[in-house]
């Protein structure tokens, strides 16, 4: 399996630290907001990964963070009148909503900064007990120039950061020994959280978190950090000076990011005005529309978003999805030995093959949809009375697992209305005779697939959600 490395600059061969097991920390979004499309991309591809490392046998330890506190964050509480913790608090709900709609996991751990500030500071006074750090009028700053790996992740050259950085100096910074050194800890504003510290009252700076959150959950040497490309410099860069310097050791074996997201060719950003929050599109598309289309691009490399390419994702996605209902829907009309002579086994064999051939190349899903494609095309024109049931099993099952990865869900087998009134019969049955967890297991199975139970006077009533 390979990985490209943004360290390396060349993709390598992923060899875990511990046997079987992955380590991955994927940086979170800020939370002042709903999440635009752009964070959905590395949100939809990390957890894209972390799926095909589960299918492979890896058991995955997956952690990514909430930066609740940041500017973005106070402001927006100033805005509103309300304290940080509510905006934070709002918005980590509302992306959980979101990562549901996009089929997106949640994490082993989801920790927020908030929450880790002890462990912040324990680092901090680690590096300045080690001389990576230094402390000014209540702001701890760390020391560039004494860390000597400081670049290789970016691949930026210190003289010539240093320069840029001199004419950058904005006021307040004077202070710094070095025009290079990052925060990690700054005093409080009025009117602003605050953390109690050796430093006096403050907050941490952001680099710092990730740093610690990562080290808590994952332990000091991970195998897998990623996030968005905007993030190799400075904060990936950050990130490994603070860990590296603290611990002693690698801190990452391997860096991955994804490439940006751009809107009708123009980069997303904010300050542009041109971006798309994932709630806006739910109101016209099922998000795992959304999610299909940007697993349709390489993570690597820039995808582009236009309601064009939404539509195609929306039929590529049905075309599965109605690929996968037949292998399902048509199993019961397979024969008992296929007169095929198992080519339809064979042909799951291929599509299995040609699928994790293209995941193993630096997930690839692109190629990875294709694969699944063919096993729709060719599921469609096969006949099932021709096959045996355990080679047309073999195919779904392919299909099936294919499809897990991507996250593309087998659509729900649709009730009819008279499977619904007998399940209903059923239950009344089961209450009378007092078998009250059949019942509520029947309710739950109805509302699985979109069915709701109202109990009324006149008896019970349904509807399709
Ligand atoms: P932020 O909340 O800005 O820290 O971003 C959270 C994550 O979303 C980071 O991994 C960013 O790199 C990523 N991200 C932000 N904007 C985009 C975009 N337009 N395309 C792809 N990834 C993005
Ligand atoms: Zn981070």
């Amino acid at each position: 399996m390979k990985i490209y490395n943004t360290l390396s600059r060349r993709k390598e061969e992923f060899v875990p630290i511990e046997e079987g097991k992955v380590r991955m920390y994927v940086c979170g979004p800020t939370v002042y907001n709903f999440i635009h499309i752009g964070n959905a991309r590395p949100m939809i591809f990390f957890d894209t990964v972390r799926r095909y490392f589960e299918y492979k046998g890896y058991q995955v330890n997956f952690v990514s963070n909430f930066t609740d506190v940041d500017d973005k964050i106070i402001r927006a509480a100033k805005e509103e009148g309300v304290d940080s913790s509510v905006i934070s608090e709002r918005y980590i709900k509302e992306c959980k909503t979101d990562m549901a709609g996009m089929g997106v996991r949640p994490a082993t751990t989801h920790p927020k900064a908030t929450e880790e500030i002890g462990g912040m500071i324990e680092m901090i006074t680690t590096l300045i007990e080690k001389g990576f750090a230094y402390e000014v009028n209540g702001t701890v700053y760390f020391r560039v120039r004494s860390f000597p790996g400081y670049g290789k992740l970016s691949g930026k050259n210190l003289d010539e950061l240093e320069s840029g950085n001199r004419t950058l100096l904005v006021t307040g910074e004077e202070e710094k020994e070095d025009p290079m050194d990052f925060v990690l800890w700054k005093p409080k504003k009025e009117g602003e959280p605050f953390w109690e510290s050796p430093w006096g009252q403050g907050r941490p700076g952001w680099h710092i978190e990730c740093s610690v959150m990562s080290q808590k959950y994952l332990g000091e040497e991970i195998d897998i950090h990623g996030g968005g490309e905007d993030l190799v410099f400075p904060h990936h860069e950050n990130e490994i000076a603070q860990s590296e310097a603290a611990s002693g050791h690698v801190f990452s074996h391997y860096w991955m990011h994804n490439a940006f997201l751009n809107i009708n060719n123009v980069k997303m950003s904010k300050s542009l005005g041109n971006f798309l929050l994932v709630r806006d599109i739910s109101k016209q598309y099922d998000l795992s529309i959304l999610r299909f289309f940007m697993l349709s691009a390489h993570y690597r490399s820039p995808l582009n978003f236009s309601p064009e390419l939404m539509e195609a994702a929306k039929s590529g996605l049905e075309r599965i999805q109605n690929g996968l209902v037949r292998l399902r829907d048509e199993a019961e009309n397979c024969a008992e030995v296929g007169a095929d002579q198992g080519a339809v086994r064979e042909a799951a064999i291929r599509f299995r093959a040609q699928f994790e051939a293209a995941m193993d190349d630096d997930f690839n899903t692109a190629d990875a949809i294709a694969a699944l494609f063919e096993l729709v095309k060719f599921a469609n024109i096969t006949d099932p009375a021709q096959t045996g049931r355990a080679d047309w099993d073999a195919l779904r099952a392919a299909a099936l697992d294919m499809a897990g990865v991507l996250g593309i869900e087998e659509p729900k087998k649709e009730l009819l209305d008279a499977d619904i009134e007998a399940l209903i019969e059923e239950r009344q049955a089961a209450r009378k005779a007092k078998n009250y967890a059949r019942a509520d297991q029947i309710r739950a199975e109805l509302a699985d697939k979109g069915i709701l139970l109202e109990d009324t006077k006149e008896g019970v009533k349904w509807k399709r959600k």
